[in-house]
């Protein structure tokens, strides 16, 4: 085998009400100056006790607000942090916010520092950039970040469709494993042992603690965010993301085409790793009362999708990423056999 660069965050902190030490926190990275990426309503609410924060400690920031997370607002983080010779970027906010950040941070070869303020996906601490009109539907190979500030209280005051979504992209893992196994016996590629099961140890927390999980309590979103934390950590030792997406990541990506803006990240990789379970013969019952019992969607119809969108979904999927080989690679289904399979396993 090859050998491989794992890059890893270097800063972990979580608690309950550390966003009052984000000055602190960013002092251990000695920025000149600071870029904050956040989303207006997420900026909103925290900014009185960032500002206050950075004050304390003399940092010297600006703080760029986006609503959403395409190429356009990359630039743009681009050329506010080369105006504003910010050597340190921090994405703060829900997906779009951190996702912008990690691009433009890695693009402008600046320090990138991760608060997350909501548990919707793995993006809070992988080096993968979800960031939509670019030339490809998957996601950027970047850099992790070098530092994750995770205040659970502010995480849990997050719509709790969000953490349901992130339950969604940990119980993928599942099947995303099961994939990358697939092409270590077929393709022969690459199998990282320890990376796998880490990630399965980030879906299994989901599957012990669903019905915790599913009524808020915040010792269980702490969990939720460390296994988010955690899957990120997996794909970094992987040097891939394989360890977090299979098939399921390919049907939500095909979805992301077929009908854009429909369902979250985490909701559509949940309904889609039901499926893929079934054709790895694992036990997807388990998957789906798990996801139930987080107040996640078992059914399509529930974030506004129909069987026709689901089928065509899982025939383009293998497409999205021909080199990724995966069960959909494998059995190529028809959108007939598509269909059925969604039918039997309740997705739509
Ligand atoms: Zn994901």
């Amino acid at each position: 085998m090859d050998s491989h660069v794992m890059e890893l965050p270097r800063v972990i902190q979580i608690g309950y009400g550390v966003i009052k030490e984000v000055g602190e926190f960013l002092s251990k990275f000695s920025p000149e100056s600071v870029l904050i990426v956040s989303g207006p309503i997420v900026w909103a609410r925290v900014s009185k006790v960032v500002e206050d924060a950075f004050k304390e400690k003399g940092l010297t920031y600006r703080c760029l607000q986006i609503n959403d997370s395409t190429s356009k607002e990359v630039e743009v983080a681009e050329k506010t942090a080369r105006v504003f010779k910010a050597d340190l970027i921090v994405g703060l906010g829900g997906g779009r916010a951190v996702d912008v950040a990690k691009l433009a941070a890695y693009n402008c070869q600046s320090m990138f520092v991760s608060i997350p303020t909501s548990a919707s996906h793995d993006g809070i601490a992988s080096p993968f950039a979800s960031i939509k009109g670019g030339n490809r539907p998957y996601s950027y190979t970047t850099k992790p970040p070098l530092g994750v500030l995770a205040d659970v209280d502010l995480i849990a005051q997050a719509p709790q469709r969000l953490l349901a979504a992130g339950c969604g992209d940990l119980i993928s893992k599942i099947t995303a494993v099961r994939d990358w196994m697939l092409a270590r016996d077929e393709k022969h590629e690459y199998y990282g042992n320890y990376a796998a099961n880490l990630a399965l140890m980030s879906a299994e927390i989901v599957l012990s603690e669903a019905k915790g999980i599913g009524r808020g309590n915040k010792e269980y979103v702490r969990d939720v965010v460390e296994a988010l934390i955690s899957a990120g950590v997996a794909a970094g030792i992987a040097g891939s993301s394989r360890p977090c997406s299979g098939a399921e990541h390919l049907f939500s990506h095909a979805l992301d085409i077929i009908a854009p803006g429909i369902g979250l990240h985490g909701e559509k990789c949940g309904l889609g790793a039901i499926m893929m379970a079934k054709l790895h013969n694992l036990d997807w019952v388990k998957l789906r009362s798990a996801l139930y019992d987080v107040n996640a969607p078992v059914n399509a119809l529930k974030i506004g999708l129909d069987a026709d969108q689901v089928a065509k979904a899982l025939v383009l999927a293998p497409d999205i990423r021909p080199e990724r080989y995966t069960i959909l690679h494998k059995l190529r289904l028809s959108f007939e056999e598509a269909k059925m399979l969604a039918r039997e396993v309740g997705v739509v």
